[in-house]
């Protein structure tokens, strides 16, 4: 059993509408309850919903966050796009940056640099994605790309103290697959030894569900998940918690 406290973020991707409001009325209970322990959830839903969840979570601990940000801090001719002035301005604390699904599609460690300098101008905490692709832990290069995505990612970034790792193997999102525990532990602790004085907390993600949350949460230098597919339904996102507590 851990007491740590530790943050479950639930990146809900493009999926969720007004009506899915209703399925928080469950894990807003529970957010004040005593079974939360020391627990803290943030919700990244789309940027459509981060305005009515901020209404919703106005008397409750639940953070929240976008998914995404435009690199300018400032309002420009940028089509369909939204900066993080834009998403603080709606009641976002946090926002994801650097997630695979978005590097997939182009983007590079120096635009998720500007990405993370202007969410922390704008006072958001910032989520900050890593992760090896499958062909790269096969070459044995999951130490290398983890250090030139830290290095590059967090470039002339002096206080880190609003960054948060989420360390996602691209081959474990969505696929059900996770790293061996003592992998994980060795990857995780290899990310902190990167950081001198305060060391950010890492948060695992990829696959993370009821099942095996029983053995990701014996690793104890993981301080928080973030969750995918599991997140988008209340009873399995509050299990995940509970289980990690129990
Ligand atoms: C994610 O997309 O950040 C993620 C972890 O997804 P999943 O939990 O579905 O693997």
């Amino acid at each position: 059993m851990t007491n740590k406290y530790m943050y479950f973020v639930a990146n809900w991707k493009m999926y969720g509408n007004l009506s899915s409001l209703n399925t928080l009325d469950k894990v807003i209970k529970f957010s004040k309850s005593k079974e939360i322990k020391g627990g803290r959830l943030i919700y990244c839903p789309p940027d459509t919903l981060i305005s009515s969840f901020a209404t919703k979570f106005e008397n409750c601990q639940i953070g929240i966050g976008g998914q995404n940000c435009h690199e300018s801090k400032d309002y420009g001719a940028h089509t369909g796009y939204v900066n993080c002035r834009m998403l603080k301005n709606i009641g976002a604390h946090f926002v994801i940056i650097g997630h695979s699904e978005n590097r997939e599609k182009g983007e590079n460690d120096k635009l998720i640099n500007l990405k993370i300098k202007s969410a922390l101008e704008a006072k958001l905490k910032v989520i900050f994605c890593i992760g090896e692709t499958l062909s790269e832990k096969r070459k044995k290069k999951t130490y290398s790309i983890l250090s030139k995505q830290i290095k590059i990612g967090l470039n002339n970034i002096k206080n880190k103290s609003n960054i948060f790792l989420a360390y996602e193997p691209v081959w474990a999102i969505g696929s059900g697959i996770i790293p061996k525990s003592n992998d994980l532990l060795k990857t995780v602790e290899f990310i902190k030894s990167k950081f001198i004085g305060k060391i950010p907390k890492v948060l695992y993600g990829g696959s993370v569900n009821p099942q095996n949350i029983n053995n990701l949460k014996k690793i104890n230098n993981i301080d928080g998940f973030l969750i995918g597919g599991a997140s988008q339904n209340t009873n399995k996102f509050i299990d995940i918690v509970k289980k990690t507590y129990s």
